[in-house]
């Protein structure tokens, strides 16, 4: 079953003359990375908005998870978001609450016991290089930090897919490479991710799957590709920089592959069908997963200090002489969900908690 399959997909807006994507035709297989590229209006973030149910098709067909979104139910939707984390430019963080409340909001609202919580917020804060953080406000965290809080805000509830809308555009490239190498060990987790981006950079290094919009039409669909023709995309680093910090993510990112071979990848199944049931199970699930935190204390490299948000004291430490493996939670697929995006808004927080 793909994760994510779009059939023919058009979407006009309304009031629009030219639709935002005509025809775009794309299956995404479980534990894929794939790069959505192309220039702003494009239409990348219209495919992320299809994919999350924000928007419907004009026409064609997008089904996620195994489910047609043209038949979801309005009040299943919010039980269908739990299924995929999303992630953003600008962070979206709650500015009033710690960086242990901004992960731990999310399973409050979708009704998770107070153990779960207990147990999956210090995991996720720990996958993403965070433990020791918890009671620091958003504003006193660096943007990359900030990130990382909403990336682990996105995976506590163990998402099969993980969107993310430009994540690194906020953020330099040194930052940018810390973030790239964090997805990259989430998706070897086996969680499938969907990344849009102007970083050819990242995407020519990485050399995973890559599908390009030109207006709205996909022109490209490639495995192992780079970002193709940049001359359009505005540079805001110089060339030197920007190809360091590539350099440094391709050394992370083949890093983490040869970590993570040996690393199960998670097949999925289709969603359970009984949304609420999940739920409690959900809440009462209580896994002992060693997940052992990201390793900052490790003596870092040189590739190391050059990928570091603040080279030695932030960023998990996934280059140099490490040889634990990935700290990634073990994931039961009947278990996975995501509350990432509830609380951020009204109509989620009326479908969702442990009794409706
Ligand atoms: P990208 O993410 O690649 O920058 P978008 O998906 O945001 O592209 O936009 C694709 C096209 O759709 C653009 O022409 C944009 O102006 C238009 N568009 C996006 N959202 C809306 C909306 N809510 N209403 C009308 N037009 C929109």
């Amino acid at each position: 079953m793909a994760m994510i399959r779009f059939e023919n997909v058009t979407k006009r807006y309304r009031g629009t003359r030219r639709p935002a994507l005509s025809g775009v035709d794309f299956e995404v297989d479980p534990g894929e990375f794939v790069f959505l590229v192309g220039a702003s209006g494009s239409g990348k973030s219209t495919c992320l908005r299809l994919i999350l149910r924000e928007e419907v098709p004009s026409a064609g067909r997008v089904a996620v998870l195994g489910r047609d979104l043209r038949s979801l139910a309005n009040r299943k939707v919010p039980y269908f978001r739990r299924h995929i984390g999303s992630v953003f430019q600008d962070f979206r963080l709650l500015p009033s609450k710690t960086v242990y409340q901004n992960v731990a909001f999310s399973l409050q609202v979708i009704g998770s016991s107070r153990g779960f919580i207990q147990q999956a917020v210090p995991e996720a804060l720990a996958l993403v290089g965070l433990d020791g953080k918890e009671k620091r406000m958003p504003h006193e965290l660096s943007g990359g930090e900030q990130q990382r809080v909403a990336i682990a805000r996105a995976i506590v509830n163990r998402p099969k897919i993980l969107l993310a809308d430009e994540p690194t555009g906020n953020l330099d490239p040194a930052t940018s490479v810390g973030i790239m190498q964090l997805l990259t060990r989430i998706n070897a987790g086996g969680t499938t991710v969907v990344m849009a981006t102007h970083e050819a950079g990242f995407v020519d290094q990485m050399q995973r799957r890559v599908i390009e919009l030109q207006d709205g039409e996909m022109v490209r669909d490639e495995t192992g590709g780079g970002y193709g023709d940049t001359s359009n995309i505005p540079r805001l680093a110089p060339e030197a920089v920007r190809g360091a910090a590539a350099a440094a993510a391709l050394t992370a990112v083949q890093e983490v592959h040869r970590q993570t071979t040996a690393m199960p990848v998670i097949e999925p199944e289709t969603a359970p069908a009984n949304d609420a049931g999940t739920d409690r199970q959900d809440a009462e699930r209580a896994e002992s997963p060693e997940a052992a935190p990201a390793t900052a204390s490790e003596p870092a490299s040189a590739t190391a200090a050059a990928a570091g948000d603040r080279p030695g004291a932030d960023e998990p430490a996934t280059v140099g002489p490490r040889t634990s493996q990935i700290p990634l939670p073990e994931v039961e697929v009947a278990e996975l969900g995501v509350a990432d995006r509830l609380g951020l808004s009204d109509d989620d927080d009326e479908e969702v908690g442990p009794t409706s």
